[in-house]
């Protein structure tokens, strides 16, 4: 809470206003993104540039102050992807309908499912996304 607007500005610019985790867009959604603290401020986490990330509101609620989650295939604990220091492309895919997000890693299907990136709500507007040429993003 509480980011200097400075630094939003930042963040929105390197993030190019889209969620982190499930990529949606604030054109295409017409809601502000969030900040979110990759590291959750209850863990020690900083407002710095490396720990903060553009989060839609789904994806941060669903987050919390959590930093891991179980990874439905391996049955373990892993770390939940870390949209600074990991690549998106390396951890998550489209299926071939491009409205569903499918983990790649440990950590990709272990943020999928604790952030409900497919959820109903999503899936209902990609679907509408895709149809118009709008989704997925480059
Ligand atoms: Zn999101």
């Amino acid at each position: 809470m509480g980011v200097p607007a400075e630094l939003r500005l930042l963040i929105e610019k390197r993030d190019r206003k889209k969620c982190s985790y499930c990529l949606t867009s604030e054109d295409n959604c017409g809601l502000r993104m969030h900040i979110d603290h990759i590291l959750p401020e209850s863990a020690g986490g900083k407002s710095t540039v490396d720990n903060l990330c553009l989060a839609c509101f789904s994806c941060n609620v669903n987050k919390g102050a959590n930093q891991t989650y179980l990874d439905p295939l391996t049955k373990t604990i892993v770390p939940l992807f870390h949209p600074v220091r990991q690549k998106w492309k390396e951890h998550f895919g489209w299926d071939e309908s491009k409205i569903n997000i499918i983990g790649l890693t440990s950590c990709g299907r272990a943020t999928v499912l604790l952030l409900k990136l497919n959820n109903t709500t999503i899936v209902n507007a990609r679907r509408r996304w895709v149809s118009a040429g709008w989704h997925p993003p480059d």
